[in-house]
């Protein structure tokens, strides 16, 4: 909103303070304000002198992306626990239930960067509502960083991206990226498994980022996976943070690494490398296979056929298999009891049965689901 209202306060040789006065009958906005929630009545009036639908026109300010990207502007109390802990992907559920900010709104960083695409300002000064948010880091057109940058462009910008944040773009950056920018243009995600809502796509991110940074101690049986992230994106584990802090608080160097871990983290996920007990890792997994075999064996069982499957896809597979069955077990009874003792079969200890137990209470597999003669 702030860089539409600058290029048409341009195209009258006028600044966008003047325009707002004298030809909106607005007080002088801040950029910030003119972008997160203006007065309506603003809105409306654009609308109509532009001819524009008032749905365009909201889209170019954060208020118009309530409840989509956002559940609500003013920071409400358990507005973290709602958008951050309600899903789960590398750690199994309520893990990370210990920190959780005040006063807090997903998305707006404090630190109040100016990012924007290098390419793009070259042939257009305008700047898109999306570059300003720590939500993607690369421009989809131009297959580049989004840089930072001082001023505002097209009368004064200075390019202030430091030279090692200028490395190259990871392919599972890139992907993540296309990913959250259809869900900003269509609505919807195309993942492995099926098309999901922008809104739980948003959330995704946003959880992943949040188990990437937990404290190590609540990693648990996990911190090996998690490390495994860190180390495949390049960066020091928990982009070397000290002390737990929110995404929006910190600076957009170490945003981008938590941005470039957490699409590392997808990837790793997609091709079956990472355990991610999370309730919706699933979703980033590929539908296994539907088939159900009649018992009869394909094709000759012969060694050279068997040689061919290698352990990562023996390993996928039986992963994907673990996968179903634990979904289709929290809503069936005659599912979880199997699972249950199966996996009850390498328990040698009553520690190790509670701790099976706790296990199936994290996967929000219900207990009452399991035999009486276990409960006693
Ligand atoms: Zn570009």
């Amino acid at each position: 909103m702030s860089s539409w209202l600058r290029r048409i306060a341009s195209s009258y040789d006028m600044h966008s303070y003047e325009l707002l006065e004298h030809g909106l009958g607005q007080r002088e906005l801040s950029d910030p304000e003119l972008d997160l929630d203006p007065p309506r009545d603003l809105l409306e009036e654009l609308a109509k002198r532009t001819g524009l639908d008032q749905h365009r026109v909201i889209a170019m300010t954060m208020a118009g992306w309530v409840p989509w990207l956002v559940d609500s502007l003013s920071p409400a109390p358990g507005a973290y626990e709602t958008y951050v802990h309600q899903l789960s992907v590398l750690l199994p559920p309520k893990r990370r239930n210990i920190y959780a900010p005040q006063k807090w709104v997903p998305w707006l960083s404090v630190t109040g960067a100016r990012r924007g695409c290098p390419d793009c300002l070259a042939s257009s000064p305008a700047i898109l509502l999306f570059w300003q948010l720590p939500l993607m880091a690369s421009c989809l057109v131009h297959g580049r960083r989004l840089e930072t940058y001082e001023g505002h462009p097209p009368d004064f910008s200075l390019w202030a991206t430091p030279a090692h944040d200028q490395r190259p773009l990871p392919e599972s950056l890139s992907l993540m990226d296309r990913r959250t920018w259809q869900a900003i243009t269509t609505g919807f995600v195309d993942l492995p498994r099926y098309p999901v809502h922008a809104s739980i796509w948003f959330r995704l991110l946003r959880t992943i980022l949040d188990e990437l940074t937990t404290a190590q101690g609540r990693y648990g049986r996990q911190l090996d996976d998690v490390r495994r992230v860190w180390e495949h994106c390049g960066h020091p584990f928990r982009a070397g943070l000290y002390s737990w802090q929110p995404f929006e608080t910190l600076h957009w160097p170490v945003q981008q690494q938590l941005l470039e871990a957490a699409a590392a983290a997808m990837e790793l996920i997609e091709a079956g490398a990472l355990t991610a007990l999370g309730t919706s890792a699933y979703l980033l997994r590929p539908e296994p296979d539907p088939r159900i075999s009649d018992g009869t064996p394909r094709g000759p069982l012969t060694a050279t056929a068997q040689e061919k499957r290698t352990l990562d896809e023996l390993w996928k597979q039986a992963t994907d298999a673990l996968e179903v069955c634990i979904a289709a077990a929290k809503v069936n009874p005659v599912v979880a009891q199997p699972l249950y003792d199966f996996a009850r079969y390498g328990c040698r200890s009553e520690e190790s049965v509670r701790s099976l137990r706790q296990t199936f209470a994290e996967l929000q597999i219900p207990l009452d689901f399991l035999s009486q003669t276990e409960n006693q």
